[in-house]
């Protein structure tokens, strides 16, 4: 008898974007009129600029060619790579990486999941409410989650640091203390971005607790003020307590051709069940020798031009482009007495929903009223229910669309 994984039996299935597409499907099927515009599914919609294309032009010919065939690469990434990322986004900030410190893989979804592999099975996970839902699904397929309440919305061993409007989405440190806690800024769903101090407080209620952060950084590319860190590392030891995950996804659009990668700094250490520290680096380099064979040649070398002069110019333009889209979004609906937050360092515009509506009900009504789609905020986690997500990553000209359908909406 062969037995799986009951962990997995426990999931609870993801119906948010299931249902999300079931109810359009429906809704357009009954309305073959409607021209529906989607503000929903966090994908990018600009194609990859021409200085990346031409990089992998390049990349491809070289394959074709005995002398600069590339076969097996590093596990850990082409140190072509290693480099450009050490120099364009720590030592620019003042951060100093080591080349081993950083691991190239095939976008942060899949090391945010794999990065448990390392970590101990009775370690307490914290949570940000809402949250991307990979931490918490991750940790239930580990055994790390318990079981889920009653309400189904809590598993029994998860700590949840809500963030809403009342603590303006700024989590307040934890009353139990968890061992390992996942923090996304800027933020998915909600678009808001931790201040250097508040999240060199974080830091430091890890140093003093010796628990572990897990930094997703994937939408670091929007920050736009000053004050708001692109890097958990440039706050005071950080590297003795975090673990930072970054993607090429939104940042060069990266979406369908998958990079990322990971910094595990050598001064980060964990305990073993003696009670001795162990080096964590070490640890992730074996599990990623073992289990990954890298990320290809082709994609490094595009993810290589993202650095490039003429990369960096370009990729700009785009980032700018969805932000102007957050920016029209975001003044457009609050000019007509929306409650909205996010949006001004993330692509996430995060609505309040008027008079008391639910996330599903607001949902209904936009989709039937202005044929707008966009995403619950209740299927991000319990805290997000009475708030609804609309992205900065459609066209500019569906954006305008959609904001003048809203305008004219009677609610
Ligand atoms: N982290 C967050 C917060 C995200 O929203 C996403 C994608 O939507 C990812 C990670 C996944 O990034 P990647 O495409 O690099 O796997």
């Amino acid at each position: 008898m062969v037995l799986i994984n009951e962990n997995y039996l426990k999931l609870t299935e993801s119906y948010l974007f299931s249902d999300i597409k079931k109810k359009v499907t429906a809704y357009q099927e009954q309305h073959p009129e409607a021209r529906i515009i989607s503000l929903g599914i966090g994908d990018v919609t600009r194609p990859i600029v021409p200085a990346i294309i031409e990089a992998m032009h390049k990349a491809v010919d070289e394959m074709g060619h005995a002398e600069t065939f590339r076969g097996y690469g590093p596990e850990q990434g082409y140190r072509f790579l290693q480099d450009r990322i050490i120099e364009h986004d720590y030592r620019s900030r003042g951060v100093e990486l080591d080349a081993d410190e950083i691991f190239v893989g095939d976008g942060a979804k899949s090391d945010l999941g794999n990065i448990g592999d390392i970590l101990s099975v009775k370690n307490r996970v914290a949570v940000t409410d809402p949250v991307y839902p990979v931490y918490v699904d991750t940790n239930v397929m580990a055994g790390r989650a318990g079981e889920l309440a009653g309400d189904g919305e809590h598993w029994s061993q998860i700590v949840y640091l809500p963030c809403t409007a009342e603590n303006n989405f700024v989590p307040a440190l934890p009353t139990e203390r968890p061992d390992i806690i996942y923090l996304c800024y800027p933020n998915n769903p909600t678009g808001t971005a931790l201040s250097k101090e508040e999240l060199q407080k974080w830091v430091d209620y890890a140093l003093e607790n010796e628990s572990l952060i897990l930094f997703d950084a994937a939408y670091e590319a929007f920050i736009h003020d000053e004050n708001i860190p692109h890097s958990i590392y440039e706050m005071k030891g950080a590297k003795q307590v975090a673990i930072e995950f970054r993607s090429f996804s939104k940042t060069a659009g990266f979406t369908g051709l998958r990079c990322g990668y990971t910094v595990v700094p050598k001064e980060l250490k964990l305990y073993n069940a003696a009670g001795e520290k162990v080096g964590v680096n070490r640890l992730w380099n074996r599990r990623q020798t073992t289990k990954f064979n890298g990320t290809s040649y082709i994609v490094q070398r595009a993810a290589e031009a993202a650095y490039s002069q003429l990369g960096t110019q370009q990729i700009k333009e785009s980032i700018e482009y969805y932000m102007r889209n957050a920016r029209l979004l975001k003044e457009s609906l609050q000019r007509i007495g929306l409650q909205i937050f996010g949006g001004d360092n993330a692509p996430y515009i995060w609505v309040k929903t008027p008079n008391g509506l639910s996330s599903w009900k607001f949902f209904d009504r936009l989709l039937h009223e202005c044929h707008i789609v966009g995403t619950p905020g209740v299927g991000f986690g319990p805290s997000g229910e009475g708030y609804f997500r609309l992205t900065a990553f459609g066209r500019y000209e569906d954006t305008v669309e959609a904001i003048s359908r809203i305008q004219e909406w009677k609610l």
